[in-house]
């Protein structure tokens, strides 16, 4: 039930038909996963807070440097030096006091992410290696949780959503195997603000989307920031994926 305070305040996105009181419900009883609280996170975090979302659990190894700044937007010069995963859980509770946010100041892997993805909603997946993002995808997929997955390098950005309530989901597995080679890095080959801010955004967006009972297929969204155009690719279950393809 939303009081007085909160109709106020939600009341743009309550004008939504599709949204409505009834979405707002869904967001105030979702727990959220946020995996990274870089450039992808900041925005994500940002957006749900803003959007009331229930609870949201931030985890993150690394402390702000003053490189992180042009992109990792909820962060200003005074963080530089503190954990990311404390100094976004500060600034989201200044803009809503009413989201329980939880700071973990650690590196998910495989064992923890086992124990811990099953009590959420959905899984934000704001990383930047691609073996942090294929532990995501095993534990998501043996929790039945789905993920919603962003990354970006240079001008290059791309989205998709893995549904692992649904047992015909694709998952991470089925589209890059085993990856090919050592990560490739932001503090590497470089990356423009705006263009992992888009992704961020636009995972909140798909968050969002789920959670207020919207079905989001398993389309992988690419972004090319030298154009501004998407283009979308429709995925589908690998029969032969090691990790979805045979217990299905
Ligand atoms: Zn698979």
């Amino acid at each position: 039930m939303l009081n007085d305070d909160q109709l106020l305040r939600y009341s743009r996105q309550l004008l939504l038909p599709e949204f409505d009181i009834a979405g707002q419900e869904a967001l105030a009883a979702a727990r959220v996963l946020m995996i990274g609280a870089g450039g992808l996170g900041c925005p994500a975090g940002l957006y749900l807070a803003g959007a009331g979302i229930g609870e949201l659990v931030i985890v993150d190894a690394d402390t702000v440097e003053s490189s992180n700044l042009h992109r990792q937007i909820a962060y200003r010069e005074a963080d530089v030096g503190q954990p990311k995963a404390t100094a976004l859980a500060a600034t989201l509770q200044r803009l809503n006091n009413e989201v329980r946010i939880v700071p973990h100041q650690l590196r998910a892997d495989e064992q923890w992410l086992a124990t811990r993805v099953r009590d959420f909603t959905l899984v934000l997946d704001c990383c930047d290696n691609f073996a942090t993002r294929q532990a995501i995808n095993a534990a998501c997929h043996a929790a039945g949780v789905p993920v919603v997955s962003g990354a970006a390098i240079r001008l290059q950005a791309q989205l998709v959503t893995f549904d692992f309530r649904r047992d015909d989901s694709p998952c991470y597995h089925c589209l890059y195997g085993d990856g090919d080679g050592p990560d490739t890095l932001c503090s590497e080959s470089g990356i423009l603000g705006p263009v992992v801010g888009t992704v961020g955004t636009m995972q909140a967006l798909l968050a969002i989307r789920l959670l207020t009972g919207h079905a989001v297929d398993g389309t992988l969204h690419l972004f090319d920031a030298a154009t501004l155009q998407w283009r979308q690719m429709a995925l589908r279950k690998d029969p032969a994926c090691p990790l979805c393809g045979a217990t299905d």
